[in-house]
């Protein structure tokens, strides 16, 4: 497709890290800049993510050293709504990952901790480049705030023994990072953004070194990613969530990267029993963020352009499989083609999942979900088997029943987040097969070792 060298889309965001390094504030403060601005900035609260304008971006960024706004060609940032592994893990797009710049957030009291280590392996797997954020510098001793100045200026304007806390801190979680192969420096300092990560100091909390890092992510995705952010009409869209809503049925959040969506378009999405086509029947987005959003307030749209995310309404939406690109079938010739695409889509994902011999078998709602379960599992050393995404079918029980052969503790389903017939439970009872269901990935391992101690009592 024609690609318009001059027109860049926006660059899609994900916040990573550690519980409690301060994501959902960060996302909250980038979020909150144009609270300010009133109804000119126009950050609109969209499905599951964030749109923030250039000029939301320009006003944060006003005092960062080296900052212009005529610099900003990127139409603004579209911040993933939902921080941590599972939303960055659906994020996906053939194989790669829509997200196309993360930040990483590490608490500079703590350093680098078990989550850090799990989002840097999901983001080097999926070669998305990231900015730390060394979080909670506000937590050093006599540090004074000020979020209106540049960060590097502000930090040589603290008291002696606050640059010196800063110092030693900073050149600890250099060596962990080092520790794992990676190589950090603060943003400034960066001369080589192939050897190096870069580090921002900021408060997620008082609003310090936040404009540093919007105009850190304007300047790296504008130098090194116009190639991916360049826009394209070819449709790029993921499904992130399906969710059922009174009223309006089985709807799909989608994020629309690249393409234009129109009512009435055939769409092509991957179902738990196969391709499922249907038609658009309406775009929607949430009104504008007024003092009090009123819930379920939507404005309808005939067309829509990357990039964006939205709720789209059509029939048949209950089996679809959040994680999986969604595609327009232009031409009637295409709609085959599409299809198997759709299929093989899921198919992929599965065959490429890494499996043991022996072990559990795991089924999930959505594929970040189950990427994240299957994380887990592998922390917790528990192997599994066989994978499958929606719920659990008695030829699901079927396959795990055939542990109860090699290695009977084996034979059970855990099942997150997806739900279990009566007459598909009933059918495991007579197998054999235990069947652990949850909606917290905590409560299903709690449940599996409980039954594993129990077996060996
Ligand atoms: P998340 O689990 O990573 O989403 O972390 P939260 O954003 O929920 O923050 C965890 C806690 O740290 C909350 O009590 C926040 O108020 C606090 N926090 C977050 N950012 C900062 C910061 O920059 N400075 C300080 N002092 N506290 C922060
Ligand atoms: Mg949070």
């Amino acid at each position: 497709a024609a690609k318009s060298d001059d027109v860049l889309r926006s660059p899609v965001l994900c916040v990573l890290g550690h519980v409690d390094t301060g994501k959902t504030k960060m996302l909250d403060t980038i979020r909150r800049t144009n609270v300010q601005l009133g109804e000119a900035g126009g950050i609109t609260q969209q499905l599951g993510a964030t749109r923030v304008p250039a000029e939301a971006i320009i006003q944060r960024c006003g005092r960062v050293k080296g900052f212009t706004p005529e610099k900003v060609k990127i139409p603004g940032f579209l911040i993933i709504d939902t921080p941590g592994h599972e939303s960055f893990a659906n994020l996906r797009s053939r194989g790669s990952s829509l997200c196309d710049f993360a930040i990483l957030v590490v608490d500079i009291m703590h350093g680098i901790e078990p989550q850090t280590l799990e989002s840097i392996k999901l983001l080097i797997k999926r070669k998305t480049p990231f900015v730390v954020a060394l979080n909670k510098v506000d937590r050093l001793y006599g540090y004074e705030s000020n979020p209106q100045k540049d960060i590097y200026q502000h930090l040589k304007s603290q008291n002696m023994n606050t640059q010196l806390e800063f110092k030693e801190r900073y050149e600890k979680i250099v060596v962990e990072f080092a520790e794992q192969g990676i190589n950090v420096i603060l943003a400034p300092d960066n001369k080589d953004v192939n050897e190096y990560i870069s580090m921002v100091p900021t408060s997620a909390q008082l609003g310090d070194g936040v404009g540093n890092i919007m105009a850190y992510i304007v300047e790296h995705s504008q130098k090194y990613l116009s190639d991916r952010l360049g826009y394209i009409e070819d449709v790029d869209c993921t499904v992130m969530e399906v969710r059922s809503l009174p009223g309006l049925g089985t709807t799909i959040d989608v994020i629309l990267v690249n393409g234009t969506l129109k009512t009435s378009d055939i769409i092509v999405l991957t179902g738990t029993d196969g391709p499922i086509v249907t038609q658009i029947r309406d775009i929607l987005m949430p009104a504008p963020l007024r003092e009090i959003r009123v819930k379920a307030d939507y404005e309808h749209y005939k067309e829509i352009k990357g990039s964006q995310s939205v709720k789209i309404l059509a029939k048949n939406l209950d089996k679809c499989v959040a994680g999986l690109p969604l595609f327009v079938c232009n031409r009637t010739d295409e709609l085959e083609i599409l299809k198997k695409d759709a299929h093989d889509q899921l198919q992929k994902a599965l065959t490429s999942i890494k499996k043991k011999a022996e072990g559990v078998y795991v089924q999930a709602s959505t594929l970040g979900s189950l990427e994240a379960l299957l994380e887990f599992l592998k922390t917790q050393k528990i192997p599994y088997s066989n994978v499958n995404i929606g719920p659990v079918h008695k030829k699901d029980v079927q396959k795990a029943a055939t542990m109860l052969e090699h290695n009977s503790e084996f034979a059970c389903i855990l099942a997150f987040d997806v739900p279990v017939d009566r007459e598909v439970q009933q059918f495991a009872d007579r197998e054999g097969v235990r069947i652990f269901q949850a909606n917290i990935i905590y409560h299903l391992e709690d449940s599996f070792l409980k039954y594993r101690e129990e077996l060996r009592l």
